[in-house]
């Protein structure tokens, strides 16, 4: 039988990294259907025969509900294959260190080093195994290692002979360049409600996202030349700076943290006769998040006031929503991983608010409640991204406890009844 490990090792191995710049749709990069490939074949080779890859490159499979557990809700476990494309994901070379604390050295040749001052949540892990890079690479972990614990988990499952309601498994592409969801076949998975394990330390769940709109801002101004200018110029520069003075100047990312939301000036481009500006929205509270875009509104009125009409255009496009809107009337789908956590043996599951978005809070409006798990991976998107073994080996056991038909019908089915 395959480990956990082994799982994540094989596939950080696999070039699968997602492209901002590739094709259209999904998959953004023809070689994720690599990564989609090898995991149809490892699903075959554990005996689930329907596992197939479709058109956009989205792995589905299904364990159909051991006989006498059909009553079960169908459960559906997501993990995504792409790696960022922040940081290369070509020629990964993964290795296993044993951490006697400290700093570690992830590449002598080339003096790359973890720093434990730098990574103070090291200090969890003295005495475990890390599963590290050799500090040229990203890991992968994100998601990688996501998918590793569910399949160990159904691996282990079917082995076991251990009893289950249906369930429905699917690995997407694209997650890291926002696409994961946008060919996802909500109706055709067939899942209740599903979870999503793309999360970081094995302790920490999540079921709350910013609710996020994207806002194209246009100054128009009139260019002449400066000798001439007097009571004509209007420089679109200085009124693109001046919209900008309008919105709170403590409420942006380098500023807030937990439930603040913010605005985000993430591109500026212009000239005088036109400046374009693209801003990001972000609140938990859906209140709040209209207040914000109102806002926003408002201060271009503002400079249309002064300036006349048309001089800034704001355009105020809603991107996603906050999964807990929807999620606050199925709390026991919460509580079902909080649950699943503790008998896997984390004694204090804890929750914090995502600062962004995932694929489970597109699904969750698109009709599949899909709060996030822990996946055991730290440190994602750069070189020193690491998942610690124990970590792993936990996921599993979270991952065969959510499944487990007495903790389903005490926590879902009774609260259904
Ligand atoms: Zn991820």
């Amino acid at each position: 039988m395959d480990t956990v490990v082994d799982r994540l090792i094989r596939y950080a191995k696999v070039f699968s990294e997602s492209d901002y710049y590739g094709q259209a749709g999904t998959p953004s990069n023809p070689a994720e259907f690599d990564m989609a490939n090898l995991l149809v074949g490892e699903l075959h080779g554990l005996g689930v025969d329907n596992a197939f890859v479709d058109a956009h490159c989205y792995v589905y499979a299904w364990l159909p509900a051991t006989p006498g557990y059909e009553h079960l809700p169908a459960i559906g476990l997501i993990a995504h294959m792409d790696t960022t494309p922040d940081l290369t994901g070509k020629d990964v070379k993964p290795q296993i260190i044993h951490y006697t604390g400290g700093d570690i050295v992830l590449n002598q040749e080339q003096n790359i080093v973890m720093e434990a001052a730098r990574f103070p949540e090291l200090a969890k892990f003295v005495g475990q195994d890390l599963v590290c890079t050799d500090g040229t690479t990203l890991l992968g972990a994100d998601d990688k290692a996501g998918i590793a614990i569910i399949l160990q988990a159904v691996e282990e499952l079917l082995s076991e002979g251990a009893p289950h309601g249906k369930l429905c498994l699917c690995f997407t592409p694209d997650e890291e360049i926002g696409r994961g969801a946008s060919n996802f076949d909500v109706a055709g998975f067939g899942a209740d409600f599903a979870y999503t394990l793309d999360g970081g330390d094995i302790t920490d769940y999540e079921y709350e996202t910013f609710n996020a709109a994207m806002a194209h801002v246009t100054v128009n101004g009139f260019s002449i030349h400066p000798g001439t200018a007097k009571d004509k110029m209007k420089n679109a520069l200085l009124m693109a700076m001046e919209f900008n003075a309008l919105l709170p100047a403590l409420e942006t990312p380098g500023h807030t943290e937990g439930y603040e939301g913010f605005f985000h000036l993430q591109e500026m481009h212009g000239k005088v006769e036109q400046a374009t500006m693209v801003y990001i929205i972000r609140d938990h509270s859906m209140e709040r998040f209209k207040e914000r875009k109102a806002m926003l509104e408002k201060a271009a009125a503002q400079m249309n006031l002064r300036y006349g009409a048309d001089t800034v255009v704001a355009e105020v496009e809603d991107q996603y929503y906050n999964m807990y809107e929807v999620l606050k009337d199925r709390m026991e789908i919460v509580h079902l991983a909080e649950e699943a956590m503790k008998a896997a043996g984390i004694a204090q599951p804890t929750h914090s608010p995502i600062r962004g978005g995932t694929d489970g809070c597109m699904l969750t409006y698109k009709g599949l409640p899909c709060p996030n798990l822990p996946s055991a991976g730290h440190n994602a998107h750069g070189r020193f991204e690491y998942a610690p073994v124990e970590s792993l080996k936990t996921g599993v056991k979270t991952v065969k406890a959510l499944v487990c038909p007495t903790l389903v019908e005490r926590v879902i089915v009774k609260k259904e009844v």
